[in-house]
């Protein structure tokens, strides 16, 4: 963020935006709220009220220069010297602007609260389930961490729901490109869940602990940040992949397996899915 010598910031409001923001206390209308911040900033933006309740305000550009913001609904109460500050955010989010808007959403906590979603019910943590047709996971497990001599205190394992409700195989996307995940790891319950397609003989139990030993390295080796993006399989990662004792079996395997169950290679898990 430029100053110029009079100490003016670049990216204040114009007088005219100033002239136009609601006193505190006021819900500006949404309309009003779009015209004031399209006559503040100097390229076009679209602006879309959210009922979030942890991301209060982001702001993409578009290859066309343009912004895409979506904002909280409470900051239509914006003063003028918190509209000022989101749009010094919008034009290039810095720490004083940032730091104002906490502070205008902390101290305006309240109203944020009342135009927010109801919070979401955490689902009821199901048991995990170990026990299947042809394998036990628990099992599977134990020898895994045994057999590698890894150790990870509270984990979890289960196999995942069955398909239909979610945690399906992805067959989905655009045309053509097939997936199926054959596990993933949640961090937050310590948790690896299977994919309830592995609890067959078609599959060698060598692949299925190749699975499951992949899912336990998510567990030691936590995504890093990677520029803009999260790294899951960062280098370290795969490195240790590799020491599973029939990676390369377990690799051979996979192949041919997708190979024939789809008739071609295959992306698996999204880019920031934590998935095998
Ligand atoms: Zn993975």
């Amino acid at each position: 963020m430029k100053k110029d010598a009079g100490g003016k910031t670049e990216g204040s409001p114009g007088p005219q935006a100033l002239k136009t923001a609601p006193r505190a206390g006021e819900l500006a209308c949404e309309a009003a709220f779009r015209d004031m911040l399209a006559a503040a900033l100097p390229v076009s933006v679209r602006v879309f009220f959210t009922a979030n309740r942890r991301q209060l305000v982001s702001v993409a550009r578009q290859r066309d220069g343009s912004l895409t913001v979506r904002l909280q609904h409470a900051f239509r109460a914006a003063d003028a010297e918190t509209f000022g500050a989101l749009v010094r955010f919008l034009r290039r989010p810095d720490a004083s602007s940032k730091a104002q808007l906490a502070a205008f959403a902390e101290s305006r906590s309240g109203l944020f609260e009342a135009l927010s979603d109801p919070p979401r019910k955490p689902r009821p943590a199901s048991a995990p389930r170990t026990r299947g047709r042809f394998r036990d996971l628990a099992l599977v497990l134990k020898k895994v961490l045994s057999d590698h001599g890894l150790a990870v205190p509270g984990l979890a394992i289960s196999w995942s729901a069955a398909p239909g409700n979610g945690e399906s195989p992805s067959r989905g996307g655009s045309a053509g490109r097939r997936s199926i995940r054959f596990g993933s790891y949640c961090a937050g319950r310590k948790l690896i869940r299977i994919h309830p397609l592995l609890d067959s003989p078609d599959f060698p139990a060598y692949f299925t602990e190749y699975v499951v030993y992949h899912e336990v390295l998510h567990a030691l080796y936590p995504p890093k940040a990677n520029g803009a993006r999260r790294s899951v399989h960062t280098p370290e990662f795969r490195a240790r992949e590799r020491m599973f004792i029939r990676y390369d079996e377990a690799r051979e395997f996979e192949k041919r397996w997708r190979l024939a169950f789809f008739g071609g290679p295959l992306r698996c898990g999204g880019r920031n899915r934590q998935s095998v």
